[in-house]
């Protein structure tokens, strides 16, 4: 399918007739006939793609929205979140005033006051820290946040806390890329805008389901392939994607490195490497030639359930492209050896000589409307703002200059976010302070889960909706939307953008920085935190960056407005920014990128005779993430209402299962039940959940607590599972049309199953 371009060109010619950032003009082709008072420039609040859209207000309230024409990622289109995500800013759910249990955690959420709720909070922690020191509080925070939201808490945590315990939601979606770009890179970012897809002459695409998690970035494969870009895609599920993708490989879950591996294999074989690019950008080509060597397409192919033809004629595809790129996201990320995955992708590019060329690149595609941003902020465990380390004394030094404080008051690396709840349960952790994440619905395990939150002796949560986490709060603290405040994220370009203000928080609820600085004050550290406005603390976060990887210097609001975005690095005010990293140098002081030989190590756990099956878990297009704002948008909730058991047409035939009959799905962390949805768009061995849902419908009460070393990232991705035909439906399913559910499931399988026949690359 392709593209109607002179749409484009037709809305581009309208869209320069108009002076958008006035907010009065009414933009294109969306026509109504509502009285709009204001066009509001900003973005959507949702995936890492960012999409530029106007918010309508009227009468006070955010009542539509619009896609820009002038934003130049997605040209006036947005998916089906981006066109309803103005629903979530009036909904009736919204948090309106602070929630606080008294006497006792068995006690239900009253109604209180923001005086006595923050007198509260600033009391019980300092007299927990009192008694168990300052560690004794942690910060758990969030990456769909602005930088300066992400900038604040990194900072409230060390000097308005004390505490070394400050760690985000971005250590469960984004910390394996940055491991894999830490390493062979150096720099943590795409290395290309997204534009450059339309410079390639191949594009390998290794567990990323672009269609449904980034649907915009969609238009650009259409583009490319229209040009005739080959398309290559890896994955157990045979995504929208890979429907028309000249090569898909239906990999087994958790066998990826192995697969690059063996494509590089096969690109030495063939004399496909770039010698020169090798010789003089690299180092350690040659521990890596010899590990490769171990990974003949033969032995691969049994290794990762494809045949070896498919493998080989990949190698080739990708090896005589002039220009390739490669992305990844969590599919191959969400594993005990995510890293260790990301790196074999950045060999192949390399021995490729696939840097620093339009189209010509790796990437990983961020889930979090600002997991590029939040990953740089300094709110992780072991990092300072600008991607500075913690533990290195000049980063620590400058820091600390522009904070105004003594170094030796500045604390030291603290735990990941995932080794907070095994500190929760050893009591080493009494309390914790979370801002804009939903654990109870994205960690592995819920059971540990709720019993080291439960188990605290004060948690705060700070959200705009009573997600399934805040339930279990002591405190809840009611904050704002992303249209209720403005200030800047990152997309997954590394393209810096801004959110602008359309309206006002609803009733009593406060903006998030807000709350922060109110606490700092309370906590006596006001002095460190008096800004009035987001403007003021992203010239401090700014100052903290200048110099650094990630430098935003020069990148200014007004900046932003003008170049409608600004790529980072971008080290003064008259530099234009790096769309395109890795031209001249790569990010390590010798300007050389690091080849690492990686040897293929499979999942924690593999299918045995008990749990024959492997366990997949994933996104639709419908949510977003844990699903507390698109759970709550009905147009979103009628397509996806619960989650469902995609499984093979040959597993159901082997179990006894119907397409709609209620599956039990059991692992070693516990079972729960949906519809079978049976498919032929999955490998045989293997079962898919979303898991977007939470209570007794969460895919995460399955998924195994199994760390990545490096970077403690879970293995959502695979685990060991059995499936049987369940006797009742569960609890929640008492009212529930299943085959509404099947049916919209459906739909988004017709293609894929006729396309799936005629597919010989199965194994
Ligand atoms: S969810 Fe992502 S792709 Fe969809 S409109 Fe929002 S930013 Fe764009």
């Amino acid at each position: 399918m392709s593209v109607d371009k002179s749409i484009f060109h037709r809305r581009q010619r309208q869209a320069e007739t108009f002076d958008y950032h006035a907010g009065t003009h009414p933009p294109v082709l969306w026509r109504s006939d509502e009285q709009i008072e204001r066009y509001v420039p900003t973005h959507c609040c949702y995936c890492g793609v960012q999409c530029g859209m106007y918010l309508k207000v009227a009468g006070g309230k955010v009542v539509g929205v619009e896609p820009r024409e002038d934003f130049p990622l997605n040209h006036g289109m947005l998916c089906p979140k981006g066109a309803t995500a103005y629903q979530t800013v009036n909904h009736p759910d919204r948090l309106t005033y602070p929630l606080m249990r008294r006497n006792g955690k068995e006690n239900p959420l009253e109604r209180t006051s923001w005086d006595e709720v923050l007198d509260v909070i600033a009391t019980r922690f300092r007299s927990i820290q009192a008694e168990h020191g300052k560690d004794a509080v942690a910060v758990y925070s969030g990456s769909s946040m602005t930088n300066e939201k992400c900038y604040l808490m990194g900072k409230f945590a060390r000097v308005a806390l004390g505490t070394r315990h400050i760690d985000y939601n971005g250590r469960l979606c984004m910390s394996s890329a940055t491991g894999a770009n830490e390493r062979s890179l150096g720099i943590d970012r795409a290395a290309n805008p997204i534009s450059d897809m339309l410079h390639a002459d191949c594009i390998f695409v290794i567990g990323a389901n672009v269609g449904e998690c980034f649907p915009i970035v969609t238009s650009y494969l259409w583009q490319a392939r229209d040009r005739g870009c080959k398309l290559i895609v890896a994955d157990p599920r045979q995504t929208p994607i890979a429907r028309t993708a000249d090569i898909f490989l239906p990999l087994r879950s958790g066998t990826d490195s192995a697969l690059l591996n063996g494509m590089l294999h096969v690109i030495i074989d063939e004399g496909l490497l770039n010698e020169d690019f090798i010789r003089e950008r690299t180092t350690g080509w040659e521990e890596t030639k010899a590990m490769v060597e171990q990974y003949p397409p033969e032995r691969v192919a049994k290794v990762c359930g494809l045949r070896p033809e498919a493998i080989i004629e990949a190698a080739q595809m990708y090896g005589q492209a002039q220009a390739a790129l490669i992305y990844t996201a969590r599919g191959l990320e969400h594993q005990s050896k995510g890293v260790d995955n990301g790196v074999t992708a950045v060999n192949l590019a390399l021995a490729t000589g696939n840097f620093g060329r339009p189209g010509a690149g790796y990437g990983t595609l961020t889930g979090q409307g600002n997991g590029q941003g939040g990953r740089e902020m300094g709110q992780k465990a072991s990092q300072l703002p600008g991607c500075r380390e913690i533990e290195n004394q000049q980063d620590r030094a400058y820091i600390c200059t522009v904070w105004g404080i003594d170094e030796q008051d500045l604390p030291h690396a603290g735990y990941p976010a995932t080794l907070m709840i095994p500190a929760m349960q050893r009591k080493e952790l009494r309390a914790c302070f979370m801002i804009c994440s939903n654990p109870m619905v994205s960690l592995p395990d819920q059971h540990t889960v709720e019993r080291a939150l439960r188990g605290l002796d004060l948690f705060v949560v700070t959200d705009f909706f009573l997600s399934e986490t805040a339930e279990l709060a002591d405190i809840v603290l009611p904050g704002n939307v992303w249209a209720e405040d403005e200030g800047t994220t990152t997309s997954l370009e590394g393209r810096v953008i801004k959110y602008n203000k359309a309206v006002e928080p609803p009733g009593e609820a406060r903006r998030d920085w807000e709350i922060a600085c109110e606490l700092a004050r309370r906590l006596g550290k006001g002095q460190y935190f008096n800004f009035s406005s987001p403007r003021d603390i992203y010239d401090e976060l700014r100052r903290c960056t200048r110099g650094a990887k990630s430098d935003y210097w020069g990148i200014t609001y007004e900046k932003i407005d003008e170049q409608n975005g600004v790529f980072w690095p971008c080290p003064s005010e008259e530099h234009p920014g790096t769309p395109r990293l890795y031209e001249q140098r790569f990010g390590f002081a010798d300007g050389k990128a690091r080849f690492h030989p990686i040897a293929y190590i499979p999942p924690a756990e593999e299918p045995d005779e008990e749990y024959p099956l492997v366990l997949t878990t994933g996104r639709v297009i419908y949510h977003y993430l844990s699903g507390n704002q698109t759970r709550r948008v009905p147009f979103l909730m009628e397509q996806a209402p619960y989650p469902w058991v995609e499984m093979h047409e040959q597993a159901a035939a082997r179990l006894g299962i119907q397409d709609g009959d209620w599956v039990t799905v059991r692992t070693r962390r516990g079972e729960m039940t949906a519809p079978a949805l049976v498919v032929r768009s999955i490998r045989p061995d293997t079962l898919f959940i979303p898991y977007h849902y939470g209570g007794t419908q969460a895919a995460n009460l399955l998924t195994n607590p199994v760390f990545e070393p490096m970077m403690k990232i879970p293995e959502y991705k695979v685990c060991s599972a059995t499936a049987v035909r369940a006797e009742h439906p569960p609890e929640w399913a008492k009212d529930v049309d299943t085959q509404a559910l099947l049916e919209a499931g459906r739909r988004r399988h017709e293609l894929p199953i006729a396309h799936a026949q005629a597919n010989p690359t199965l194994r």
